[in-house]
């Protein structure tokens, strides 16, 4: 339901989960952030309120300067750990906003390479899509490309990837997504409101935007494949 991304240059759990919070009007049954450390990716999740992740998180800390961080709204699959977000297979987690129409297609298809399931949402499958591409050869940014290609619906999506501690891909279909500009920083949030303490530069992705994010750069790729600029406005916002 609300998806907050940052490519930081401070520890970014406490960023992300005060983000969270600020999109708790939104509405939500459970939440997860995950964290590039190192190159290593791992994440935390809780049902339940922002204070059970917060909590989680004194006890199981997450470090890294490079995250991402969901609340869910259940659509597919009851709200349990298991099923909140961020989803991960092997070196990819993803935060997803909306619904994946085709997902019980694009498991069977899964299912018949071997690939097994382990929670009851259409997130997943995204996932799990993008580790099958990136076991056949594609890097990061080409296996999350081929990913999209195949999905229908109405969706944000965010990924985020092991070993690249300054790479993050979005795309919006059908549910908004803000990129926020900070000094030497990149952020993504469902809305600007989430990005509002970090910074007022926003670019807004139109709809059916990807868009590739490093810290210092921002490639946005249109519905047809072409390379676009977005306007980056200031905007005002009661932070
Ligand atoms: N369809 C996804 C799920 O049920 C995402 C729901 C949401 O937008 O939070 O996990």
């Amino acid at each position: 339901c609300g998806i907050i991304g940052v490519l930081g240059t401070h520890e970014v759990a406490p960023t992300l989960v005060e983000a969270l919070k600020r999109l708790e009007y939104r509405g939500y049954d459970s939440a997860g952030i995950a964290t590039v450390n190192n190159g290593v990716l791992d994440r935390r999740r809780a049902v339940g309120k922002l204070v059970n992740l917060s909590d989680l998180l004194v006890h199981q800390p997450l470090a890294g300067k490079s995250g991402i961080g969901h609340t869910r709204w259940a659509t597919h699959g009851a709200p349990t750990i298991s099923n909140a977000h961020p989803h991960q297979a092997g070196p990819v987690a993803v935060v997803h906003n909306g619904i994946i129409e085709n997902f019980r297609e694009l498991r069977e298809e899964l299912a018949g390479h071997g690939v097994s399931f382990i929670t009851e949402t259409d997130t997943e499958t995204v996932a799990l899509l993008t580790h099958h591409y990136m076991d056949q050869g594609a890097d990061p940014a080409t296996a999350a490309n081929q990913t999209l290609d195949r999905l229908e619906g109405a969706f944000a999506l965010a990924f985020l990837f092991s070993g690249e501690d300054d790479l993050m891909i979005a795309a919006r279909k059908g549910s908004p997504l803000a990129i926020g500009h900070g000094e030497g920083e990149m952020y993504l949030g469902s809305d600007a409101i989430a990005l509002a303490p970090l910074t007022n530069r926003i670019t807004y992705l139109e709809e059916g935007d990807r868009a590739v994010l490093t810290r210092t750069s921002l490639v946005v790729i249109d519905d047809e494949g072409n390379e676009v600029t977005r306007e980056k406005r200031t905007i005002q916002l009661d932070a």
